[in-house]
């Protein structure tokens, strides 16, 4: 298993945050032993004062372009190697669930990446929610990050459910047995998101609830100061 060549690839990139996780949870574990969890950093890591939709959607859609390019890079290495692996898609089965196959927020709190925060998503240290994660699935065991099984979040904090243009936020701290439903009501969130499709032609983005975490913020349009940052 190339997992030093793997460590080299992504050591390269020092932006980018990851991790190995075991996913003997998952119903995948009887294929793939490991999950490499990433977080690309949005192209631009917006504030509730710079924030609008539309930059929001470019700086998900750059951290996507770049994390197809990763993962491109690793998919080679892992197939020069004769090493099985699978790359779990983002988009969610159905309408009714709104839940992907793999989650890849389950596998990030697992590698260690970060934890769950009263906004639903994954809050790193260093960009706070403010990442695109992407994972694959691999035959082979690793040395595996520590995972996260509680929230971090302070426990006074309600920035992110003040922002919440629908109030679908719950103002429940994340343990790793929390239910996706004791913390957000998604159904009304994507209810609210999709009332913009006769506008946008897709979802609304909406990413006040991520703009507004503390976590990773940069004051005011500063450059971000990464020493107390996580690896
Ligand atoms: S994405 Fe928007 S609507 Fe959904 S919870 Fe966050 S702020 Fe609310
Ligand atoms: S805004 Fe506050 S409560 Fe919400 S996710 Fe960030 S730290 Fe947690």
């Amino acid at each position: 298993m190339p997992e030093k060549e793997l460590r080299a690839l992504l050591d390269a990139q020092p932006d980018i945050l990851w991790g190995f996780a075991d996913i003997s949870y998952s119903p995948y574990a009887e294929r793939y032993a490991s999950a490499l969890v990433f977080a690309v950093p949005y192209g631009e890591q917006l504030t509730p004062e710079t924030y609008t939709e539309e930059r929001f959607e470019n700086g998900i859609q750059s951290a996507r372009v770049r994390l197809e390019a990763v993962v491109a890079e690793i998919e080679a290495l892992l197939r020069s190697r004769g090493v099985r692996y699978w790359v779990p898609p983002v988009a969610q089965e159905n309408e009714t669930e709104l839940l992907a196959p793999f989650s890849f927020k389950f596998a990030a709190v697992n590698a260690g990446l970060g934890w769950i925060g009263k906004n639903d998503v994954v809050i790193t240290r260093r960009y706070g929610p403010r990442v695109r994660l992407s994972a694959i699935l691999i035959d082979a065991p690793f040395a595996y990050g520590q995972p996260k099984t509680r929230s971090e979040c302070p426990e006074d904090c309600t920035l992110c459910m003040d922002i919440c243009p629908c109030k679908a936020l719950k103002n429940r701290l994340w343990t790793i047995d929390s239910q996706r439903v004791e913390i957000i009501d998604y159904q009304r969130c994507n209810r609210m998101r999709s009332a913009h499709i006769p506008r946008l032609g897709r979802k609304s983005a909406c990413g006040l609830c991520l703009a507004a975490c503390p976590f990773g913020q940069t004051s005011k349009g500063q450059k971000r100061d990464d020493r107390n940052a996580d690896p």
